[in-house]
């Protein structure tokens, strides 16, 4: 296995990571390959698929550099001390074109930071952070990306035995922030701050105030995922510190899942039994989050520490009006406005609120919209409005089925093709979420769960 490591992380201060032995398992065999992933990396997919020992974290690849890295995290509003107890970067991949993105394997096995756990993740839950993170990313949702899944050979215990698995996991980095709170204890922010920078935010290394456009420019990333995460009916499930990404990409997909019928209050995650995570509950998390890392900015912001708070706060509230923007430009798409007026977000909150009442499918009745197909007749008065207000709009129906899928994973139809003997039903499922704007799939990729399939949790793995 060829990659093009160049690996900048063992740059920062050792306490930033352990260096990491590998855990070699069984019997490793190639489950799964993203060809166009492996093409985007410059990568050669065949490769790739005769990969298995390198792929499970059995045999070193040439120039890669495991480590499992250091962060904290506040989980469910708790800070704790975390760390990649079940992953490992092998090194960062410089592609073709000059793009950096860690390679890591999840579910390789123990690191310094395993504390209870087994490392070792099941394979269930590595093919839905597949399925989901290639669906986020034809959903044009910035996100982590899975270049490989690679069975073990070995169960894993968890309620019950389950076959074992590592995923081969893509990202710009893993720098979280909890990476940021990790650093603010070790009193090391700046030099994770100024290799952050230079990574993903290289156009303020000139400003003359780069850690304060730094924390604004964070700011805005997260409100443009969050906004996009709204506009799809996608709920994250474990908006923990530790599993938000400076870069702007969704990270670590566990309990995550689309919902069907709208719901503002919806939740899957089982282990998210007060809602702290619910759709409606993402925005503010993402605030509530930006704040921790604001904290441990603010050496940086201002010598004064008054004055550092007052910069903080601002920037803070820089994210309520860069999240609104996002979504109503985002919601207004969606029923066709290319340029959003302020009235037009009553227009779109009267849709939520009918959708919502009479728990109409969040995918389908956008798309229906977009196609003019008939909707629930409880929304002919609010369509007349609404065509009323589009009349002079350039192409609004061109515009809406651009941005309304026909198709998004479904969590009945992921359950089913993560938790299957086989992989038929899995890769018939990956095809259709990769091609989500197309109104030629079967109808059962298109139609929400009947009331027997619904699935109303999920786990992490
Ligand atoms: P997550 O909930 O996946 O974001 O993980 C939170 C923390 O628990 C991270 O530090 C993980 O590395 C760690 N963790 C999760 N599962 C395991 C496992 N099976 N073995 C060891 N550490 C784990
Ligand atoms: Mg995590
Ligand atoms: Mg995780």
């Amino acid at each position: 296995m060829k990659f093009n490591f160049d690996n900048s992380y063992l740059l920062l201060p050792t306490d930033f990571y352990e260096l990491t032995e590998l855990n070699p398992v069984s019997a490793p065999a190639v489950l799964l390959v993203n060809d166009s992933l492996a093409a985007q990396l410059g990568l050669d997919a065949e490769m790739v698929e005769r990969s298995a020992e390198e792929l499970s974290g059995s045999s070193r690849i040439p120039h890669s550099e495991p480590l499992a890295q250091a962060y904290a995290g506040h989980q469910f509003g708790h800070f704790t001390m975390l760390g990649d107890g079940r992953a490992i970067v092998l090194g960062e991949h410089i592609t073709p074109s000059g793009e950096r993105f860690d390679i890591q394997l999840k579910g390789s096995g123990r690191t310094a930071f395993s504390r209870m756990g087994d490392g070792r993740a099941p394979l269930g839950p590595m093919l839905r952070e597949y399925i989901i993170s290639e669906a986020m990313h034809a959903l044009h949702i910035p996100t982590t990306r899975s270049l490989a899944v690679t069975s073990t050979g070995e169960s894993v215990q968890r309620d019950t035995r389950l076959p074992g698995a590592v995923l081969t996991r893509v990202a710009a980095s893993h720098i979280r922030v909890g990476t940021f709170e990790y650093a603010a204890r070790i009193n090391q922010v700046k030099a994770l701050a100024d290799y952050t920078i230079q990574r993903h935010y290289p156009e303020l290394e000139s400003s003359e105030t780069p850690y304060i456009d730094f924390l604004y420019a964070v700011i805005d990333r997260q409100a443009a995922l969050i906004a996009k995460w709204q506009c799809v009916g996608f709920i994250h499930g474990v908006m923990n510190t530790d599993n938000m990404a400076i870069s702007g990409e969704t990270i670590d997909y566990g309990p995550c899942a689309f919902m069907d019928a709208f719901d503002r209050a919806a939740v899957f995650s089982s282990i998210d039994r007060q809602g702290r995570y619910a759709y409606y509950n993402q925005p503010g998390i993402g605030q509530w989050n930006l704040a921790r890392f604001s904290e441990c900015l603010l050496p940086l912001l201002n010598t004064d520490t008054e004055q550092a708070i007052a910069i903080a706060k601002e920037a803070l509230s820089s994210y309520e009006t860069a999240f609104d923007r996002y979504w109503t430009e985002g919601m207004a798409a969606k029923i066709g406005i290319a340029d959003p007026l302020k009235e037009d977000r009553e227009l779109i909150g009267e849709l939520l609120a009918v959708m919502e009442d009479l728990e109409l499918d969040f995918t389908q009745t956008f798309r229906k919209l977009s196609l003019h197909e008939p909707v629930d007749a409880a929304l002919d008065s609010w369509k007349e409005n609404w065509r009323t207000r589009i009349q002079h709009e350039d192409s609004p129906y061109e515009l809406m089925k651009k941005v309304n899928p026909a198709v998004i994973p479904r969590n009945h139809l992921v359950e089913k093709a993560v938790n299957s003997m086989d992989l038929m039903f899995f890769k018939e499922l990956l095809r259709v979420v990769k091609d989500p704007y197309n109104d030629q799939h079967p109808a059962i990729y298109k139609t929400p769960a009947e009331d027997s399939e619904q699935v109303f949790q999920t786990f992490c793995g």
